[in-house]
């Protein structure tokens, strides 16, 4: 089981309903990402024209960028059903294939943290992928067989934060593979306004702006703010119109104005006070931290150096002088 090392990736049931709520159903309401858009809207209308399923897409990057929101809106475009699971969820041959055998034509089927399928799993989808042909073992020992069932053609989505972690074969056997990138501030005030029009509470732009500094350039984080401000304000009846409500309906959060928790504070910290700034290498980092690689290579940098407060070279990492800045410690040799 992974440690979420952000308080921000927490996720409460009754913010789970929240986002399910306020959840895209329109291609003009999934704000950013245009690049991704544009090439999966083109990819569908070629599938529509040609009468058939949409090549197997596969889409990675963070925690909370879209990739289950994209996956829905993709079946909505195709006017196909979609069928939701998760890797954690197939512990065995039987569990996909009980999925498999219930799509109709042209379905989507989404897995969410693909990564995590059972290898036996895995390899059973490799078959249906390409063929659209699932292999199933009747029987044990010297009786066993094995009979080929065909499946209607279909669409498969993965959605995962560990590309790297998926195998070779398993890879190049989705036609569409597209990555989603952290937004940019602007991009996440227009999220921000519209999610507060549907929750029908008033906002100014400055307030938006406000939250998304700190939403870490994902929507989800931005969304969780923006909840933790319409209670804040209907408790204390204050107006969010007012950026300053903003401020201290998230200050009690620990996330500060360019979005950094307490695990990115101490790992710039700790390449400061202990190694100088660095060049440092990722496993000394890790044992200063007491915190695996892998989380830290993706889940703890990749944002650090969105931002430039970390950058990755050939020798280690090695912060920048803005990290100096935003922590308030002296430049070496200006002291
Ligand atoms: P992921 O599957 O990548 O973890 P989700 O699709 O669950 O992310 O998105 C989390 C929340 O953020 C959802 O409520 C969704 O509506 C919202 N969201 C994500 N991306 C966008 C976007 N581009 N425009 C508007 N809302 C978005």
């Amino acid at each position: 089981m992974e440690m979420p090392v952000h308080q921000s990736q927490v996720v409460t049931p009754e913010e789970e309903l929240l986002f399910t709520s306020l959840r895209a159903k329109e291609w003009q309401e999934f704000v950013g990402q245009q690049r991704v858009k544009e090439s999966l809207q083109i990819a569908i209308s070629a599938a529509k024209s040609r009468n058939e399923a949409l090549d197997h897409t596969l889409l990675y990057g963070p925690p909370g960028l879209g990739k289950t929101t994209l996956s829905f809106l993709i079946a909505g475009e195709l006017g196909t059903n979609i069928k939701i699971t998760s890797g954690t969820a197939m512990t065995k041959v039987g569990d996909i294939a009980a999925i498999l055998t219930n799509l109709q034509p042209g379905d989507v089927l989404f897995i969410d943290e693909i990564h995590r399928l059972p290898k036996a799993v895995e390899e059973t989808l490799y078959p249906v992928m390409e063929d659209f042909a699932l292999d199933i073992v009747i029987g044990k020992g010297p009786s066993a067989r094995t009979i080929r069932l065909d499946l209607p053609k279909f669409t498969l989505v993965g959605a995962t934060t560990r590309y790297g972690l998926l195998a070779g074969p398993f890879r190049d056997r989705f036609g569409l593979i597209h990555r989603l990138e952290y937004y940019d501030p602007e991009t996440l005030i227009t999220i921000v306004m519209n999610s507060a029009q549907k929750l029908d509470l008033r906002l100014s732009t400055d307030s938006a702006l406000e939250i998304s500094r700190r939403a870490r350039g994902t929507p989800r984080i931005a969304l969780k703010l923006l909840k933790r401000v319409r209670d804040y304000t209907q408790v204390k009846g204050a107006d969010a119109t007012n950026p300053e409500t903003v401020h201290q309906a998230l200050d009690m959060f620990a996330i500060d104005t360019l979005g950094l928790e307490e695990p990115d504070r101490k790992l710039l910290q700790q390449i400061i006070l202990k190694h100088k700034g660095g060049p440092v290498g990722l496993s000394t980092i890790a044992a200063t931290l007491n915190e695996d690689t892998v989380t830290i290579e993706e889940v703890v940098e990749p944002y650090l150096m969105q931002v430039g407060l970390l950058q990755r070279t050939p020798q280690g990492r090695v912060v920048t002088e803005l990290a100096y800045a935003h922590l308030n410690l002296p430049l070496p040799g200006k002291s």
